[in-house]
């Protein structure tokens, strides 16, 4: 099973999981349409599906122009706000497509219908993957814009943190450095932090992605998988895993806030988000 990661937008990701043999593609969050149509149609793929993990633009608004483009296309999705959803899937549902299984994982909390999508391919060797949205980030997690600390933490250590270990993670956005800079804050005697952010500038120098990460390894270092750990608990000021993941993410939205004006696109997306649209900043 490969996964061709695909840079969009500002900092976002767009998925395509290949069947090797098969050569057909699921798309995961497919938010700009035109450039994943030219990737199939150059590597020779048909595409099957589309996993969508949420109903916010920068994740979604590629559906529309995919389903006309693409006859018989399917659109996955846990929320009925999503673009052109064809099928709305429930927690723990699995779907098939040829070789390449899906187990949607449901996730609310970022939104309320967020889903995460756990995909492995039959009798291939290969590690599993998670695509995560904007639940799970490299060294982060999602902004709590429709639930709560409680559904978070749920997601985070029950349902995320007690798939295999070994699991990639693909998550929605790369926003590793800015994360990784506040787990140093909450964790400054943490080495695997530091060497995270030396590799993660050495990648972004390159122009290089910083994902996959795998579950292990975000383990040693995100502090929003750390809630037990001593140093997460006395930054917070907490023990309850739950408050300590409450303080941490309110920490985290008034870390290092922009203080430039914000670009037009940001301004469009919180006049919507003010309006009671959906919408989703292109920084959390
Ligand atoms: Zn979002």
């Amino acid at each position: 099973m490969k996964v061709k990661v695909i840079s969009i937008l500002e900092d976002n990701y767009m998925y395509l999981v290949i069947g090797e043999q098969s050569r057909m593609a699921i798309a995961v969050d497919p938010a700009v349409p035109h450039r994943l149509l030219d990737i199939i149609k150059r590597e020779g793929l048909s595409l099957t599906a589309v996993l969508t993990t949420h109903h916010h633009w920068d994740h979604a608004r590629g559906n529309e122009t995919l389903v006309k483009e693409v006859p018989g296309l399917r659109v996955y999705g846990g929320d009925d706000r999503i673009n052109a959803l064809t099928d709305k899937v429930t927690n723990a549902q699995e779907l098939k497509f040829n070789s390449i299984n899906v187990r949607c994982l449901f996730t609310p909390c970022h939104t309320l219908g967020h889903m995460c999508y756990f995909v492995w391919e039959d009798d291939c060797t290969d590690a599993p993957a998670v695509f995560t949205g904007d639940t799970l980030f490299v060294a982060g997690c999602g902004r709590f814009f429709e639930g709560t600390a409680e559904q978070m933490y749920h997601n985070l250590t029950e349902v995320l943190g007690t798939l295999p270990q070994e699991t990639k993670v693909f998550c929605g956005h790369e926003y590793t450095i800015k994360n990784l800079k506040f787990a140093l804050k909450v964790e400054p005697e943490n080495e695997k932090v530091k060497q995270m952010l030396t590799w993660a500038r050495a990648r972004d120098d390159d122009d290089k992605p910083t994902v996959p990460s795998t579950l292990i390894e975000e383990f040693e270092y995100n502090p929003f998988l750390r809630l037990s750990e001593e140093s997460v608990q006395k930054f917070t000021g907490k023990t309850n895993p739950v408050d300590v993941l409450r303080v941490l993410r309110k920490e985290k939205d008034n870390f290092q806030k922009p203080k430039e004006r914000m670009p037009p696109q940001a301004m469009l997306a919180l006049q919507w988000d003010l309006l009671g649209a959906s919408s989703c900043l292109p920084k959390t």
